[in-house]
């Protein structure tokens, strides 16, 4: 380290030197409870985890405050997910499994799409970025001719944690049969209605004179719920959607209604799986993944005895660059993402790059340089959280890297967004979900 870096953090030093044990068992406590009053909106971890992390910190149980982050922090990252999509045959289901794992229709691990391609048995596709969620694409129940329960039997339903009803045109009674069972079956469900932007297109080809947008979508939606009163069924929310243009229509708050729907310790691998299409996405798994790696830093924090001020080490390094390229694949700014994403646009991958920062943090030649780089950010951050440190929290110091990595890649995320919805503009086709996620 720099001589002039180290001066800088001798204060800092001298204030973590002075606590005593009891202002630092204090300051913990106090630290933990403030997570668990923003803990009380997001649901990061469950209700039961905090009270019982706050009790260990309260009594001075250092190993079960521990003990209990360390299952909660597990029990979110490994918790699985399974969505089932159904619906006839035509609907866009596979197109909605690739949306929802943010993967184009002709990449090799797509679901096949097509008016040729009919799903007869029920085929799951796991997300790129998280083993733990996987996106299930069911026959149709007019595929299969059996009635919902035994349907549902054969499809497994007690696997998926949420059941996407699609169509295409409008809900037939053998959807809203389906529906009343799995709602029986203690499950929730979701009407989709797709390809919007065709009904759109068409009735604007037709009618060029009196076509209104607003107009037409109100007309779809109340086609489609007259439907369900007819078959006695109270009206659902229905989701227009187009798996052209997901920014648009109701994608957006099918996404908010889900991840609000969600049981609790599901919350944060789900936001973590949706694809980047508009900033409030992008914002809302930022959010999460900061709840998580403060989290993460807390219990490193209560396992260190001194604050290790002097050096990165090895490991710390390897956790950092892990981190990187986890936020880099989670927001679509990974190098893949960024060549596909390019092509995409008809530009050179270069230009990309030159307007983000995340592809250069770590471009440095040697582990030298590196450790220098990482030195000027703990500097900045202990000037900037003086205060946080001197709690006595001993968090580690890659927390403060780990959160600028994570600012700069959603930061990242944004500019590339701003780039794809500005083709809209152009002549280009709208931007797909895959798109989004190669940001
Ligand atoms: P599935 O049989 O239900 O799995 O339906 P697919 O996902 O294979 O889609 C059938 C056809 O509809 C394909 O040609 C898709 O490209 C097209 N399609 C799917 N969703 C949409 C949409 O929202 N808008 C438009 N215009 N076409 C769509
Ligand atoms: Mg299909």
């Amino acid at each position: 380290m720099k001589q002039q870096q180290f001066l800088c953090l001798l204060p800092v030093m001298g204030q973590l030197f002075s606590n005593t044990p009891n202002e630092e068992h204090q300051d913990l406590v106090s630290s933990f409870k403030q997570f668990k009053d923003s803990n009380v909106k997001s649901k990061l971890i469950s209700q039961e985890a905090t009270s019982a992390i706050e009790l260990h910190l309260t009594k001075g149980d250092i190993q079960g405050a521990n003990a209990v982050i360390t299952a909660a922090l597990k029990e979110i990252s490994d918790i699985p997910l399974n969505i089932a999509v159904t619906g006839e045959s035509g609907s866009g289901k596979s197109s909605l499994v690739n949306t929802l794992r943010g993967v184009k229709h002709e990449s090799k691990d797509a679901a096949p799409i097509g008016v040729c391609e009919t799903t007869i048995e029920r085929a799951s596709y796991t997300h790129p970025n998280l083993p733990n969620v996987t996106i299930w694409d069911l026959p149709g129940i007019g595929t299969t001719n059996f009635p919902p329960k035994d349907y549902l039997k054969r499809v497994q339903f007690v696997e998926y944690d949420f059941f996407i009803i699609v169509s295409a045109t409008r809900f037939k009674q053998n959807d809203i049969d389906l529906a009343e069972v799995i709602r029986m079956m203690g499950k929730n469900f979701y009407f989709v209605r797709t390809k919007v932007d065709s009904d759109l297109r068409n009735e604007k080809e037709c009618k060029p004179s009196t076509f209104n947008e607003n107009k037409v979508l109100q007309m779809i939606r109340k086609n489609c719920l007259d439907n369900f009163k007819k078959n006695g069924m109270i009206e659902p929310q229905i989701f227009l959607v187009s798996n052209n243009n997901l920014s648009k229509f109701d994608f957006p708050k099918l996404m908010d209604t889900l991840i609000k729907d969600v049981p609790a310790q599901k919350r944060h691998i789900f936001t973590l799986s949706l694809p980047n299409i508009t900033e409030a996405a992008i914002e809302r798994k930022r959010e999460s993944l900061k709840k998580y790696i403060w989290l993460e830093a807390f219990k490193g924090g209560l396992q260190a005895t001194l604050p290790a001020l002097g050096m990165i080490s090895v490991k710390d390094m390897k956790k950092l660059k892990a981190s990187l390229n986890h936020f880099q694949l989670l927001f679509g700014v990974d190098d893949l993402s960024l060549k596909l994403l390019a092509k995409d646009l008809q530009v050179p991958v270069e230009q990309l790059k030159a307007i983000i920062k995340s592809p250069h943090l770590l471009e440095m030649e040697n582990e030298e340089t590196l450790m220098e780089t990482f030195w000027g950010y703990v500097e900045k951050f202990f000037s900037v959280n003086g205060g946080l440190v001197a709690t006595g929290l001993y968090f580690q110091k890659i927390f403060y890297l780990q959160l600028h990595f994570l600012d700069t890649v959603t930061e990242d995320a944004k500019v590339l967004l701003k780039q794809l919805y500005s083709r809209e503009n152009s002549n280009l086709p709208c931007p797909t979900a895959a798109d989004c996620n190669k940001i």
